[in-house]
């Protein structure tokens, strides 16, 4: 099969993964064999090539927003020709303390799709059953691609900072997983003051209906209530908690950032608001995400790549210059 690879010994800055041929996963007892049909490309995909992420794999096929059709299967909950979506949380060991209390996001052992295992910029993938997600056979794949980390870690942002129907919510950042929630923020009727740097961000906040747009220097003219952060950068952070009402709450959807500056504990964290981190994601998130998803008719911007381009479509994540999610299709 055709596949993307990063080898961290070979990569090099905007030739980070080699396109080339290997030979086709064969399912595990327990999993199965996707087509893939879209996969789309993360921020987190770039932090893994950069070595933001230590490296885990000596070879890897990145990628974990897969939308595939089920070719080989072991289960017979997904049988051969159902179509189904993989996300980060690739598997989990089910038995760790935090498994056994329902923040399996949080697993001691956690399997990651395009990290620790295999992911989607190929043709094929295999999967572990049990963490795919049934997608009806009609939807678009490269539709639903954005939804399944974008769109999943998005919402877990909204449910993890405690976002309440009709509060005012910053969003600081305006990418892939932004432009998702903002669509799940006006369906609970809340104010949304986004936040980012890049003219044509802004516009895409603006057209998306947000209440009030500024540059990374602007401020919200009115105190928030919650805050999410997408940029991987520190100084967001404190910016963001700058903007908060006593009592409320920063939720850092990253899974790296530069560097946490120092800030003044007095003025930004007295008044009970607090800074949060979003960790990965559970399988409830996934399903409850996908559904409000398909029930708000939730179609995301997207830029269909081929994958002999798996390098360009990073790139464009990289330096924000499209408009819209990067989606592999093999
Ligand atoms: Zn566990
Ligand atoms: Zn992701």
């Amino acid at each position: 099969m055709r596949a993307a690879v990063y080898a961290s010994t070979q990569s090099a800055p905007g030739k980070w993964l080699s396109i080339g041929d290997l030979p086709r996963p064969v399912p595990l007892p327990g999993e199965v064999l996707l087509k893939v049909l879209a996969c789309g490309v993360c921020r987190t995909d770039l932090h893994i090539v950069e070595g933001d992420l230590p490296s885990i794999q000596p070879h890897l096929i990145p990628g974990h927003q897969i939308v595939g059709e089920v070719v080989e299967s072991t289960v017979p909950a997904l049988p051969v020709g159902s179509r189904a979506g993989v996300s980060w949380m690739g598997g989990v060991d089910g038995d760790c303390w935090f498994c056994r209390h329902q923040m399996e996001n949080l697993c001691d052992h956690p399997v990651f799709t395009g990290y620790s295992r295999n992911g989607g910029y190929a043709e094929f993938a295999s999967v572990r059953a049990d963490f795919a997600i049934r997608l009806p056979t009609d939807s678009d794949p490269i539709q639903i691609a954005p939804l399944l980390c974008a769109g999943i870690i998005g919402f877990r942002s909204l449910r993890v900072a405690g976002v309440q129907p009709g509060e005012r919510v910053g969003l600081y950042g305006f990418g892939s997983s932004a432009s998702l929630a903002i669509q799940v923020l006006q369906s609970w009727n809340c104010a949304v003051y986004v936040i980012t740097r890049g003219e044509s961000h802004r516009k895409m906040a603006a057209s998306r209906g947000a209440t009030w747009v500024g540059d990374e220097d602007a401020r919200p003219p009115v105190p928030l209530d919650r805050a999410i952060t997408f940029a991987p950068s520190g100084k967001v952070v404190v910016g963001a908690l700058s903007a908060l009402r006593k009592g409320g709450v920063v939720a850092i959807n990253a899974i790296h950032l530069d560097q946490m500056p120092a800030f003044d504990y007095d003025k930004l964290l007295w008044g009970e608001r607090q800074i949060r981190s979003i960790a990965n994601m559970t399988r409830e998130d996934a399903r409850d995400f996908i559904a409000i998803a398909q029930e708000l008719r939730i179609r995301p911007a997207v830029v269909p790549f081929p994958l002999e381009r798996a390098n360009d479509a990073l790139a464009a994540v990289k330096h924000e210059t499209e408009n819209g999610s990067s989606v592999i299709v093999p």
